[in-house]
């Protein structure tokens, strides 16, 4: 028998998106504090580091404004995306939107960081990759690669601009005498932009695969989950609950029908001269009839509604919400007639008839009966229907019993 997930899709999907929003969450907090971190150490430096005469101020000045912009930015969309995250509803499309405005203005800030404090400073042209790395982590693989080209772009077209004179090379940096000669050169920018397009790109497919092995482990781990929760409450012979599964939804039943003020029935089945068919025809003919009669519970009942679970071998607990004894019986005595017209094949050629004796109980609103109890009850009036001679349907606390065997 295959095993289905007992969740709906959209509940698998909506564990994959609670997923991608702790993932993000983590990205985002992380990166936020990297960048705090960063930001400190320039401060530090600055005014710990000794000779700072060397330092050109006004670079440095940029890159802590920009890692504080930026680690502001973050730290906006990160409340905001919680703020979504808490307000429940659809916030997956408004969450996306806020990281796409993430994204452009980080890699915006990059862009205009390098182009300012000049394309040369390998520490900052060196973040572009690192901040590839974290959309890679924040976005799907796919949109990071937009951002990656899009940053590299840009860039490139400030590189072209600065060569051909179209733009000043880097009006922060003052420059020794004649020391930025080499940084117009066409052939050494390009040998210098394909290292890093080349280095940022093995960066954010590293990022990419690491990321989609931490998502199919999750998925892997989601569908085990599911396939032990189907273990655990459905018999694998029959797929019907088992009486661990079923008592919990019976208990919820009976509050229901007290605070619906309806009766409700309890009905047990157990096949006839079962033990005859097994040492007849063999245990593998025995399991097509538990099959079978199972079947039958399934098209007799209501899908959904009532609740019907294998008890012991060949034994079947059927609730019934929302009747009394009078259509329980009647219910019953259905099943007990579809039974009847059913067969199956014994394995050498012929067919096998099968008959169930039932015994029904019944819960009225207010009597706060056990689920014990009424089992017990329904089982009783079953051995009353064994002891008059089976294939029949006895109701509880009725001594008058009327037979209704068809024989
Ligand atoms: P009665 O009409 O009084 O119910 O008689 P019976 O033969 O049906 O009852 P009994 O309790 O003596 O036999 C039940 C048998 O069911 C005994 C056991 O070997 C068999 N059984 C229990 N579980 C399974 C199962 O999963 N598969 C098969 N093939 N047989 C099973
Ligand atoms: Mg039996
Ligand atoms: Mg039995």
């Amino acid at each position: 028998m295959s095993i289905s997930a007992p969740f709906p899709p959209e509940h698998q999907n909506q564990e994959f998106l609670e997923n991608r929003y702790s993932l993000i969450n983590v990205g985002l907090k992380w990166t936020i504090v990297v960048l705090l971190f960063v930001t400190l150490n320039q401060f530090l430096a600055l005014y710990f580091g000794g000779d700072t005469s060397i330092v050109n101020m006004d670079v440095a000045m940029l890159s802590v404004a920009v890692n504080l912009f930026m680690a502001l930015t973050g730290t906006i969309v990160f409340l905001l995306n919680r703020q979504l995250h808490r307000r429940g509803g659809d916030w997956s499309r408004l969450m996306d939107l806020n990281m796409h405005v993430l994204g452009v203005v980080v890699m915006a800030s990059w862009v205009v960081h390098v182009y300012l404090a000049g394309t040369q400073n390998t520490l900052i042209v060196m973040m572009i990759p690192g901040t590839a790395m974290v959309l890679v982590w924040i976005f799907s693989g796919r949109w990071a690669w937009f951002y990656w080209m899009a940053s590299n772009v840009a860039l490139t077209a400030i590189c072209y601009l600065e060569v051909v004179g179209e733009l000043p090379y880097s009006p922060l940096l003052v420059r020794p005498e004649g020391g930025a000669e080499i940084y117009l050169d066409i052939r050494y920018r390009l040998l210098n932009g394909g290292f890093y397009a080349v280095g940022s790109a093995m960066l954010i497919f590293y990022v990419t695969r690491l990321k989609a092995a931490l998502e199919s482990s999750h998925a892997e781990t989601m569908r085990a989950k599911a396939e032990l929760a189907v273990l655990a409450t459905t018999d694998s012979l029959t797929g019907l609950l088992v009486r661990r599964s079923i008592l919990p939804k019976f208990e919820e039943q009976l509050v229901r029908a007290d605070r619906d003020g309806q009766p409700l029935c309890v009905v047990i089945l157990d096949i006839d001269n079962f033990k005859s068919v097994n040492d007849t025809y063999g245990h593998a003919v025995g399991d097509e009839v538990i099959k079978m009669v199972a079947e039958v519970l399934r098209h007799s009942f209501r899908e959904y509604y009532d609740l019907i679970a294998r008890i012991g071998g060949e034994e079947y607990l059927v609730v019934l919400p929302h009747n009394d004894l009078a259509s329980g019986r009647a219910l019953a005595e259905r099943a007990r007639l579809h039974l009847n017209q059913q067969s199956v094949p014994d394995g050498q050629g012929g067919t096998i008839g099968v008959t169930a004796s039932f015994g029904v109980a019944q819960y009225l609103p207010g009597r706060k009966t056990t689920t014990d109890a009424l089992i017990h009850d329904a089982d009783e009036a079953h051995y009353v229907a064994k002891r008059a001679g089976k294939d029949r349907v006895c109701v509880a606390g009725d001594d008058a019993n009327q037979q209704s065997a068809t024989g």
